[in-house]
């Protein structure tokens, strides 16, 4: 009985260090995915997404007033309609989406026009 309670222990025990081996694998290859070239990324993902590309027209009527008429980036002015463009969910800055302002926001994550945090 003795014999088998002590390898039904060293089971446990190998079973425990596997999992905890895993565990710091896993944890590793997490942290180096998250912090690959960018500290908060998930923020940069989120300003990213979907929900902040829409067209000029949607912006336009939102920021009516407040708003540059022209694209910060290539300063050329917006043709209106269904063009699409960026918005910076901080400020409600918007950006022509062709101009690279993704690339620009995953650099430096902040809004080119005005600088502020994301
Ligand atoms: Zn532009
Ligand atoms: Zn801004």
């Amino acid at each position: 009985m003795n014999a088998a309670a002590g390898l039904a222990l060293q089971i446990t025990a190998v079973a425990l260090v596997a999992a905890l081996l895993v565990a710091v694998i896993v944890a590793a290859a997490w942290g180096a995915k998250g912090g690959a070239g960018r500290g908060g990324g998930v923020d940069v993902e989120r300003a990213l997404g979907a929900a902040t590309i829409t067209t000029y027209e949607r912006v336009s009527a939102r920021a009516e007033g407040k708003a540059a008429d022209v694209c910060a980036i290539c300063l050329s002015e917006y043709a209106g309609g269904d063009e699409l463009v960026r918005v910076v969910p901080a400020c409600g800055h918007f950006f022509h989406a062709e101009c690279g302002v993704d690339a620009w926001l995953r650099a430096r994550q902040t809004c080119p026009l005005c600088r502020g945090g994301l």
